[in-house]
């Protein structure tokens, strides 16, 4: 085939899923690092399948992150099942090292990854769905949207109310230093884990006043000896995979939290913070005048804003009657949407345990989603039903 003709394919000018007849895939997977993880316990199983991914290249979400992110998991717990990240079990990888890896893990597996695929809508079709993408039609019985329920900025409203010389960037396309002032306060909204490090960051050349709750912290240094021996494994594996789970009081518990109020902060620590002249402030609730204002009715004067305040699901594209919980996210079990059978999550915050959207947890998810799309292969569509108790906003 020519480039030419590759090109259009990939284009949706070819004769792929454009024109009369849709493509006709058995299960199509939406999304990335996750996406590879659902691919590759499917291939394992038999399935058929491909995957769609918006990006021109595997692990750019990574790569995109600000210049200076290492992960704040050590190497063993930042792999996808089947591959170890390259390199010592204590190593924190840098984004692009761990970007790279996705990459090779996309390459070891021969993983049938549709980059450029931006799926716009999905809806539903006969027993099945129907997959759109710039023109491109894929029909599919099942669909697994395999990415966190983060990928959209959230900024709030008043944003729009501060002077156009107030520099405002989100966290997502925050990158370094320089791309904001030198003089002048920055303010950085939102002190969970992307606010404290950007702040510590932004700390040493600049002034910088971070707003928000603390969220609290891990009573631990991560990078201590008694951290990589112990510690870590006792809380990624063991809190945040196996105890902190929708099948555990506690877990429950924990979940409606850290889906409302975010997890605590992992590397930085609130004395990093203090020890680098962060000054810390309530939350940011208004502007007057063009500036920020606190809640204790404080306007502060700053050149820039930095909104580290999270981010929303972006599922819009999704024209399905999904149920969701009153937090706004789909309501599933084990991953399967509860009233859409063959349409599966994977990915999402919390989705199964606390584990759900970090590396090292989400296979676990992934290998259960891929074992149900599996018997639904093998078993009448009336079958496909969820089997246990779907995910509520607060489970009692
Ligand atoms: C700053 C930061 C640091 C983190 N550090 C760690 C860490 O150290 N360790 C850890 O375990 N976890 C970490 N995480 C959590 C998690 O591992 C990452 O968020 C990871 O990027 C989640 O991967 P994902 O594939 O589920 O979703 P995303 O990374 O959000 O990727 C979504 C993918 O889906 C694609 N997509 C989205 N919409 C569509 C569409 N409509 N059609 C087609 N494709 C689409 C995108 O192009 C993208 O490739 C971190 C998260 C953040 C934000």
């Amino acid at each position: 085939m020519t480039t030419d003709v590759l090109e259009a394919y990939e284009e949706g000018r070819g004769p792929r899923g454009r024109g009369s007849e849709p493509e006709r895939v058995d299960t199509v997977v939406v999304g990335g690092q996750a996406g590879l993880s659902v691919g590759h316990h499917l291939q394992r199983l038999g399935v058929p399948f491909v995957v769609l991914d918006a990006e021109t290249r595997t692990g750019d979400v990574w790569r995109r992150r600000w210049d200076s992110l290492r992960l704040f998991t050590p190497a063993a717990y930042s792999a996808l099942d089947g591959m170890p990240f390259p390199a010592p079990p204590h190593h924190f990888p840098s984004k692009d090292e761990f970007a790279d890896y996705l990459e090779a893990y996309a390459a070891q597996f021969a993983l049938p990854v549709r980059h450029g695929w931006r799926v716009d809508r999905l809806s539903a079709a006969g027993d099945g769905f129907l997959v759109e993408s710039r023109g491109r039609r894929i029909e599919a019985r099942n669909v697994v949207v395999a990415m966190a329920n983060y990928q959209r900025p959230r900024v709030p409203g008043f944003a729009a109310d501060l002077a156009p010389d107030v520099v405002q960037l989100h966290s997502r396309d925050y990158r370094r230093p320089d791309q904001l002032p030198a003089d002048g306060v920055v303010l950085v909204v939102g002190a969970g884990n992307s606010g404290a490090e950007i702040a510590l960051e932004l700390a040493a050349s600049r002034q910088v006043v971070l707003a928000g709750r603390h969220p609290g912290e891990l009573p631990f240094d991560i990078d201590s000896r008694l951290a990589h021996a112990l510690l870590i494994r006792l809380v990624l594996r063991g809190l945040f995979h196996r105890v902190l789970t929708v099948d555990t009081p506690v877990g429950r518990r924990m979940r409606s939290k850290a889906t409302t109020r975010g997890g605590p902060l992992i590397r930085t620590k609130a004395r990093h913070l203090r020890a680098a002249g962060v000054k810390r402030v309530g939350r940011v609730t208004g502007a007057r005048d063009g500036r920020p204002v606190l809640e204790d009715g404080t306007v502060l004067d700053v050149a820039a804003v930095v909104w580290c305040t999270g981010f929303r699901p972006g599922f819009e594209w999704i024209d399905l009657p999904l149920q969701t919980t009153e937090l706004g996210e789909p309501l599933q079990s084990r991953g399967a949407a509860v009233g859409v059978p063959g349409l599966y999550f994977v990915g999402l915050h919390y989705l199964y345990a606390h584990s759900s959207s970090m590396i090292h947890g989400v296979g676990r998810d992934a290998r259960r989603v891929a074992e149900q799309v599996a018997a639904r292969q093998a078993a009448p569509l009336a079958t496909a039903a969820p089997t246990s108790r779907p995910v509520a906003a607060r489970p009692a």
